[in-house]
């Protein structure tokens, strides 16, 4: 197991669709595992391949249980390969987003509220998914990731462009002064 490097924005590597998973094999469950470890450290409920220079169309999530506190649950990854919404409610619902790759930004999101979502598991067999509440949210927002799309694009260009100069200043100052 590894914990894998994160991506942050803004980097062109977040904004290239992803291809599909040929086969759920040993390398990508490998790739699953770390990603699962990578997200548990960070900590985060969610991280698309992507996000960790994988342009593959697999994702993993942990979402606490709702109406427990988070401390003291038992981890629950998910590792999700060739994710598809088949269904979407209707019903929409506004969610306070984050992302790994977007640290300590924030943006207020609308999305359908349910979603059905078909994919391989790590063992390569079909399932299917009927998600709502921050399951929803979080899986919609990992599969935007596959498709190069990033929370912030999904509002104003006004305040996505002040987050993206926010998180670009905050990327040069991490990188060493030249001697
Ligand atoms: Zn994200």
């Amino acid at each position: 197991m590894a914990i894998l490097p994160i991506i942050e924005a803004p980097d062109p590597r977040l904004k290239v669709k992803a291809k599909p998973v040929k086969a759920v094999d040993a390398r990508i469950r490998q790739l699953l595992a770390d990603m699962v470890e990578t997200m548990h450290a960070a900590p985060g409920i969610g991280l698309a391949g992507p996000q960790v220079g994988e342009p593959l169309r697999l994702l993993v999530i942990d979402v606490p249980k709702e109406g427990l506190p988070r401390e003291g649950q038992p981890p629950n990854p998910m590792k999700i390969v060739n994710p598809e919404i088949v269904w979407a409610s209707e019903e929409l619902q506004p969610w306070d987003e984050g992302c790994l790759s977007l640290p300590d930004q924030f943006a207020e999101v609308v999305r359908p509220a349910e979603v059905k979502v078909r994919y391989l598991d790590e063992n390569g067999a079909r399932k299917e998914l009927h998600a709502k509440g921050v399951m929803a949210v979080c899986l919609q927002h990992e599969m935007d990731h596959l498709e190069g799309v990033l929370f912030v694009d999904h509002i104003s260009a006004l305040r996505r462009n002040m987050i993206l100069r926010k998180l670009q200043k905050a990327k040069k100052l991490k990188q060493p002064v030249p001697a």
